[in-house]
């Protein structure tokens, strides 16, 4: 937990000129020198990435005036205390006995007896480096070993557990026919235990004639006897003796060369050595409400249970010591996320009049009044934007349900508090369609709005970035190219962010940065993906969530069907007779091109064929993924005007394009995707007034299952009910990545048994996060150092790098 030196030197050497102004006259502070030019000589060219966070903060510092410049410069000390308490070596010594076990058991696991260089080669392949992330590697299930079985009763190819009494040992054979052998009878019966290939002499040492053992191992027949091939044996006291084989035996995610029994054996030890050093970083008063056993009872519970265990519990990871690691684990992100938050409430920005004239002009001047459930969300976004705190929020909808006059609103708001908005959408197509909405929404109004792409070029890009950094333009609508170096404006108050699952954290940090004169924009990101609620608390776990729940009415529901293979021709007519009348229709391809790996239908091919046999003489585009994009916008354009009667497409179609006359989406291979994926493709068609449809064509070689899960559309257009099912089926690592996110991963937890646990610790995490914003209390010392361990430098300084 200990910075560099020159780090801690840096921290104690920007304290004085801070300091120094904070204790000053606020008439006077206003005159003093230049503080961000002696910041920087202070950090130097080359700053350590730690001071991110800091640095991000002093920006604009010299051009704000009295009150705010204190206030900025109180919030910079507050970061400096943070820093440094996570440095201060007296207050480690204060969380003295256990903060010395935490580093003790930081030490390279070659020091657990049983691990040498070649093992400890094969535990980091798990990600094991340290004796305590050994002591978390954690059983994936258990093996209930502890019903003795009687040696007539066991049957050929069961696992058993027997225990007797050695008859006769020893070894046979030469060369690799050399085998260790032992009888053992249980006064039934009788088992010959065998070790083939044997060398040494370990086994000799260990057993001997006349020992009671318990053996473990998977029993056979074998010329008329019964032979347990390479068993776990272990020599017992006396006959009644169960001894630690007759157990629930963990099974442990293993590792090639690195086998369950070797494992069990290394965690074992490594248990008996070192429970009692176990790091406890969970506040005892927590731990007292939440009823939670100590962390290191809980990890010897669930590495070796104890005799009475319930083996359906272990199994289910309901057992308490599950329970509390579980709860640790989502603690900590939880405690993570609380963090990343209160930084960012905490940052100043411009309070809009949600009830100003323009917003109200713009309502007037709509041809359709606001849904209920937008109405709803667009007064948690104004209540947001009226205090001088800035929004952090995530506005939910599924596809279609009208997302985007939310936005409008939103930056209405913000224009008319004499800020800036922009909004920043993942593709070009989509960002020249919010350009045509938004200001065909705006006409009458006396809003500029701007729109910037890779495709506008030349005079026309100067002359725009110039409006912009003017301040002349109101509204700025792009791209990423949004967030690139020379874009600056005067005075950016609301960025908002349209797909946000398209963009990373990264970006959205970028877009933010976007505001002089140290205000930070409020932060509005959109997804049409809906996300259930335990796996928003994740994700998106920093943010507060609004979420449209009714679609505007008199839109007609897509009517969803499965077609199999042997259907295509009937699926086609009438695909073709839609054309024929008018409409347009989508057909979606998994693959650009022919691929031999899998028997697929690509988009290429698939156009080709459709072209000269089904949709002949009809318009036909194609697009997909390896066309330049002026290319695919071409195309794009020449579906929206409706030049293009079908459009064979891979899924660089999945987003937000709004075309009212598409009235059918075909599914080619539908089994491929995922149901929130489906589910965005068939919300392309059905936003006109044509009765549309969605055909789900199911593959070849479609399983079973796959039948049942595309049949799943067929029954509902709720988005988040897809989305739950969606998560059950693929689980959320692949539903939605988490390192995206600049989260850790979850270990022990799995957000969807755990929801009701993962709730209770984000409850206790943002309470303990209000109550000690700075984790400085002693009780909390552990918890500030495990969780700089798990986010490592993504906390620092009080705020995400
Ligand atoms: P999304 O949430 O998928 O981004 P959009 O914002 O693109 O949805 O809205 C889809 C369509 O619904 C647009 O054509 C929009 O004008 C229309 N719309 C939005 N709100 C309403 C409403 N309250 N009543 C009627 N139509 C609406
Ligand atoms: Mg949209």
């Amino acid at each position: 937990m200990t910075l560099p030196d020159p780090l801690q030197d840096t921290l104690r050497k920007l304290r004085r000129p801070l300091s120094y102004l904070a204790g000053l006259d606020p008439r006077r502070a206003d005159a003093v020198f230049d503080l961000e030019k002696t910041i920087a000589t202070i950090v130097g060219p080359d700053p350590d990435p730690a001071l991110g966070r800091f640095l991000e903060l002093v920006g604009g510092l010299d051009l704000l005036r009295g009150d705010l410049r204190r206030e900025r410069v109180s919030r910079l000390l507050a970061v400096l205390d943070a820093a440094e308490s996570d440095c201060r070596p007296e207050e480690l010594e204060a969380a003295a006995g256990r903060s010395r076990a935490l580093s003790e058991l930081d030490t390279e696991v070659q020091w657990v007896k049983g691990v040498g260089p070649r093992v400890a080669e094969k535990l980091a392949r798990l990600g094991i480096h340290t004796v305590l992330e050994l002591l978390y590697h954690l059983p994936a299930r258990y093996e209930d070993h502890r019903d003795l079985k009687l040696i007539p009763e066991i049957e050929s190819g069961e696992h058993a557990t027997i225990a007797g009494e050695v008859k006769v040992c020893g070894v046979s054979g030469r060369g690799r026919g050399r085998r260790y052998s032992m009888l053992v009878s249980d006064g039934r019966g009788v088992v010959s235990l065998v070790w083939f290939n044997y060398k040494g002499d370990y086994l000799e040492k260990k057993f001997a004639k006349g020992a009671w053992v318990v053996a473990t191992g998977v029993a056979r027949r074998f010329e008329g006897g019964l032979e347990m091939p390479h068993p776990e044996v272990e020599v017992v006291e006396s006959e009644g003796d169960p001894g630690s084989l007759a157990a629930l035996a963990p099974v442990y995610p293993a590792t090639e060369g690195l086998g369950n029994r070797q494992l069990r054996r290394i965690i074992q030890n490594a248990v008996a050595c070192n429970q009692g050093k176990i790091p406890e970083i969970l506040p005892e008063q927590l731990r007292k409400d939440r009823a939670l056993p100590g962390a290191g009872e809980a990890l010897a519970q669930l590495h070796s249970p104890p005799a009475e265990a319930d083996a359906a519990a272990y199994n289910a990871f309901r057992s308490a010591a599950h329970h509390r690691v579980i709860y640790e684990e989502c603690f900590l992100l939880q405690l993570g996320l609380a963090l990343r938050r209160k930084g960012e409430v905490e940052e100043p920005a411009a309070p809009v009049n949600p009830e100003g004239r323009l917003v109200a002009d713009f309502r007037a001047a709509l041809p359709f009044s606001l849904t209920a459930s937008q109405e709803k969300v667009a007064a948690e976004i104004l209540g947001d934007m009226a205090k001088p705190r800035a929004m952090h929020r995530l506005l939910q909808g599924d596809v279609g349900a009208g997302k985007t006059v939310v936005a409008a609103l939103a930056m209405l708001a913000a224009v008319e508090a004499g800020s800036q908005a922009a909004i920043m959408a993942p593709t070009e197509v989509l960002a020249e369609q919010h350009f045509r909405n938004i200001s065909r929404m705006l006409r009458g109004l006396d809003v500029n709005v701007g729109l910037l792409t890779g495709n506008v070029r030349g005079p026309e890009r100067e002359r725009l970035l110039a409006s912009v950094t003017a301040g002349k333009t109101h509204l700025l609508i792009g791209t990423h190219a949004l967030i690139q170096e020379e874009v600056r404006f005067k005075r950016l108050g609301l960025a908002v962010i349209d797909e946000q699952h398209r963009f990373g954290v990264l970006q959205r940090a970028k877009l933010k940065a976007k505001a002089p004169q140290g205000l930070t924009p409020h932060l509005l990101v959109m997804t049409a993906t809906p996300i259930p609620r335990t796996l928003a608390m994740t994700v998106y776990g920093d943010l507060a969530v609004s979420v449209i729940r009714e679609l505007p009415p008199g839109r007609t529901p897509v009517v969803t069907r499965v077609y199999a293979e042997e259907e295509r021709p009937t699926l086609y007519r009438e695909v073709r007779a839609e054309v024929v009348r008018g409409r347009q229709v989508f057909i979606v391809c998994p693959l650009v091109e022919e691929s031999d790996r899998l028997e697929l239908r690509d988009a290429t091919t698939l156009a080709e064929s459709l072209r000269q046999h089904e949709l002949r003489g009809l318009k036909v585009g194609l697009v997909h993924g390896r066309l330049k994009s002026d290319e695919k916008d071409a195309v794009m354009k020449a579906f929206a005007s409706g030049e293009i009667g079908a459009l064979i497409a891979t899924t660089v179609i999945e987003v937000g394009i709004d075309v009212a006359n598409a009235s059918t989406m075909v599914v080619e291979h539908a089994d491929r995707f995922g149901l929130s994926q489906l589910h965005q493709l068939r919300g392309r068609v059905g936003r006109g007034t044509h009765a549309s449809r969605c055909c789900l064509v199911a593959g070849e070689k479609r399983t079973e299952d796959s039948w049942k899960r595309l049949r799943a559309m067929e029954k509902t257009t709720d988005g988040f009910l897809i989305a739950e099912e969606d998560l059950a089926l693929r689980g959320p690592g692949e539903f939605f990545g988490t390192k995206q996110w600049g989260l850790p991963e979850l270990k022990v937890a799995n957000i969807l048994r755990d929801a009701e646990i993962l709730m209770e610790a984000r409850e206790d995490a943002f309470n303990l996060v209000m109550n000690d914003p700075m984790l400085r209390k002693p009780e909390h010392r552990l918890l500030a150092a495990a969780l700089a361990r798990k986010f490592g430098r993504r906390l620092r300084l009080g705020g995400v790098g």
